[in-house]
């Protein structure tokens, strides 16, 4: 069974949201560096306010920063039987980084899930996102309307655009996708760690193509 895993793909390929899926079915923690630096920025630490200008610009996050976060955070104890990474890496400097110290630790990455979406379908589901601000649920303007506007089905909470999904920012965010990212694939690809999965599958296809793939 492969349990150390990092999903990859742009902006809006539904890393998230099928993320959230993976931790249901393996019981592994879900390390997303978005949502770090997110609940830094709301509860205003000095991390939360370096973050913040880089991320609302759709900028990334300063190498040394965002290596330190995650080393810190795979060191602990609940990550002992898997995890998820979840947009980390996203440069080579990064993906280096993280091949030393998950072997430092003994915690070697075992798979790399690629998912694989459109630009123009990474454009439409971006501007139209919405996010529950308490429990992070996933809706769309057009396409995953709440049932009642504003507010989560699940939870009631508030629901909202993030800062960085608007059009100027994304742009800025696709082409570090297209510069820094892109080039893990590669990486990943030498040493056989990577799958590349088709994100206009749905959820729930993803789903069973992904537990196959950690079952085999
Ligand atoms: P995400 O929620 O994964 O889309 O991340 C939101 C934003 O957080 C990104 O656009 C970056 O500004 C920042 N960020 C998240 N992960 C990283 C990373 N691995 N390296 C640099 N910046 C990151």
């Amino acid at each position: 069974m492969k349990k150390n895993m990092i999903i990859m793909g742009p902006p809006g390929a539904g890393k998230g949201t099928q993320a959230k899926k993976i931790i249901a079915s393996y019981h592994i923690p879900h390390i997303s560096t978005g949502d770090m630096f997110r609940e830094a920025i709301a509860e205003g630490t000095p991390l939360g306010l370096l973050a913040k200008q880089y991320i609302n610009a759709g900028n990334l996050v300063p190498d040394d920063v965002t290596i330190g976060l995650v080393k810190e955070r795979l060191s602990k104890d609940d990550c002992a039987n898997g995890y998820l990474l979840d947009g980390f890496p996203r440069t080579i400097p990064q993906a280096e980084a993280l091949e030393k110290l998950t072997k430092e630790i003994g915690r070697e990455i075992s798979i790399v899930i690629s998912i694989d979406t459109p630009k123009e379908e990474l454009i439409r589901r971006i501007t139209g996102r919405l996010v529950c601000k308490k429990c992070g649920a996933p809706f769309h303007k057009e396409n995953r309307r709440p049932l009642k506007e504003g507010v989560c089905d699940l939870c009631g909470g508030e629901l909202v655009q993030r800062p960085d999904d608007n059009k100027e920012a994304l742009e800025v965010r696709l082409a570090h996708y297209e510069q820094e990212t892109k080039p893990l694939l590669d990486f990943y690809h030498k040493l056989g760690l990577l799958h590349t999965l088709d994100g206009m599958k749905g959820v729930d296809a993803l789903m069973i193509d992904i537990d196959k793939l950690l079952e085999a």
